[in-house]
């Protein structure tokens, strides 16, 4: 037992600059427990009282949040598991500002009510002049609800080999189901015709659903409809593109876009925020006017309504500049490999056993399952793989040909030195 008069005086610990400064991020409750924690150390001897606060210090939590950063070099763009798209500055920076106070369901005009949402859907309708009309809800599987429960008791016409996992044990089948329409479902697993569509399509259908089976591609023996055809049928067809590309992408062919499906005849698309096109999670409807209003103002809408920030950073991520998704997509692999090449010249000059690694990158978040993008990495020994996945930023990357894999695709430029010193930090060089 060391002398208690030793033992430094709460008050005058929490007074202490750092502590002070600790305690507006953290909150002063935190720091109290860790100062209590920290005298009771003095008290039976295990620490000195000089050394009090920077135990406190070093006992404190990084943040007031248990998410932690996470630097994806995993080699997958949209990483489902990383929280899917990261947010462009700008639309980090309108997240500041939604969060107070804002404008968001008043005319400041007119001083009256304004419509919740009116600047992402100006926005929205700004980048696919083929809509007519546009409304945001939580995220694309809410749009697939919302649009169900308002047909429920009437039939979904939707083709075999569409009836998609969309993961996590989410099936968009049940989900409909769930909502209260009954599926009628038409052709095969590989192949579907317009006649089998024609066929299905009565009295109860309220409208056909084309569903993108945007996670998995089947090749051989196949055939589906395109969506010029189904716009022939007399009932409403409504397209499911999934990774919210509004336009065609030049590196993804085979993913459908708003624009050319609307073009093509559907009534409505229904997409996700947070996947390709590169914003915070959303779902995204879009198409003719009548049934974007009757979906806008359903009872149900009300229950997946979209919040104040994620409309805010919608809107900036479309009037914004090149958000990182579409700046990741946009890379050129001769820049990759030049990034790779600067961080292992930097490593090796420390002693670490790193090289530049050729690699194949995806597009992931469901999205481009058929589609590999030329990339770079950087090749490390795979005991490195645990400390980096523990670190702070955590840096995750994958293990391949008994190597840890760095991708640099999803990887922002200015990230290179932090991935660097991350790795530096854990290889004792
Ligand atoms: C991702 C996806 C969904 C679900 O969207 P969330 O935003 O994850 O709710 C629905 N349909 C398709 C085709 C998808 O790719």
């Amino acid at each position: 037992m060391s002398d208690p008069r030793r033992v430094p005086r709460t008050d005058r610990l929490l007074a202490d600059p750092a502590l002070v400064a600790a305690a507006s991020v953290l909150g002063r409750d935190v720091v109290k427990r860790a100062v209590r924690t920290a005298q009771e150390q003095v008290r039976t001897g295990g620490l000195e009282p000089e050394a009090v606060v920077p135990a406190v210090i070093e006992a404190l939590p990084r943040s007031t949040i248990a998410l932690r950063r996470v630097v994806n070099a995993t080699g997958v763009v949209v990483h489902t598991n990383l929280g899917r798209a990261p947010l462009s500055a700008a639309a980090v920076e309108a997240l500041g500002v939604a969060a107070g106070t804002t404008d968001v369901e008043l005319d400041l005009a007119t001083g009256r009510r304004g419509r919740r949402g009116a600047g992402a859907i100006d926005a929205l309708l700004a980048a696919v002049p083929a809509a007519e009309d546009a409304h945001v809800v939580n995220n694309g599987a809410a749009a697939l609800a919302l649009l169900a429960i308002a047909h429920a008791g009437r039939e979904v016409v939707v083709a075999r080999g569409e009836l998609v996992e969309i993961g996590d044990g989410f099936r968009i089948p049940e989900l409909l189901t769930a909502c209260g329409v009954r599926l009628r479902e038409v052709g095969t697993t590989n192949r579907v015709r317009l006649q089998d569509y024609a066929d299905a399509v009565g009295p109860d259908t309220a409208l056909v659903l084309k569903v993108h089976p945007s996670n998995f591609v089947v090749s051989g023996f196949t055939s589906s409809v395109p969506l010029a055809e189904l716009a022939s049928l007399p009932v409403p067809v409504v397209a499911d593109i999934g990774s919210g590309l509004l336009e065609p992408h030049p590196l993804l062919p085979r993913e459908p876009d708003a624009t050319t499906s609307l073009r093509a005849g559907a009534a409505l698309v229904t997409a996700s925020g947070d996947k390709l096109l590169g914003g915070p999670q959303a779902g995204l409807l879009l198409g003719r006017r009548e049934l974007v209003q009757m979906l806008r103002r359903h009872p149900f809408a009300r229950a997946v309504r979209s919040d104040k920030l994620a409309l805010a950073a919608l809107e900036a991520t479309l009037r914004g500049p090149t958000p990182p998704v579409q700046r990741a997509l946009a890379t050129h692999p001769q820049q990759l490999h030049d990034r790779a090449v600067a961080v292992v010249a930097r490593l090796c000059a420390a002693g670490v056993d790193a090289t530049v690694v050729r690699t194949e990158a995806a597009v992931g978040g469901g999205g481009a399952p058929d589609v590999t993008l030329p990339s770079a990495a950087v090749g490390l020994p795979a005991t490195l793989m645990e400390p980096l996945r523990s670190g702070h930023p955590a840096v995750l990357g994958r293990l391949e040909g008994g190597r840890l894999l760095l991708d640099l695709v999803a990887v922002a430029p200015e990230d290179d030195t932090e991935l660097a010193t991350a790795v530096l930090s854990v290889a004792g060089a």
